[in-house]
């Protein structure tokens, strides 16, 4: 009897009663990749912050104050979500992939 609905929203981009995940402010502001550490793998209750994100947390060690008005927290669709992932996640030598060449 614990099951509980996941929370959905609407996305401008993927439709109406799409299944939410929660991303830091900082994905979803920035262009350039931020790191991208999931915290909450389950399909429907998807969760993840950025590196900068990541350390704070680590230096506060709980969701203080200080660090939810850090995170930012922004509520996507799943597929907005997985865009996200893919954009922000860091390549395994933790060089930035490079902007230049384009134009
Ligand atoms: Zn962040
Ligand atoms: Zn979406």
């Amino acid at each position: 009897m614990s099951e509980v609905a996941p929370l959905l929203i609407n996305c401008a981009i993927h439709g109406h009663n799409r299944v939410s995940a929660v991303v830091c402010g900082h994905m979803v502001e920035s262009a350039v990749p931020v790191g991208f550490v999931e915290n909450n793998d389950d399909p429907d209750n998807l969760q993840a912050w950025c590196e900068k994100c990541e350390a704070f947390f680590v230096c506060e060690d709980d969701k203080t104050k200080a660090f939810l008005s850090f995170n930012r927290m922004a509520l996507v669709c799943v597929s907005c979500y997985q865009a996200l992932k893919s954009r922000h996640t860091l390549p395994p030598d933790g060089r930035l992939p490079s902007t230049r060449g384009a134009g």
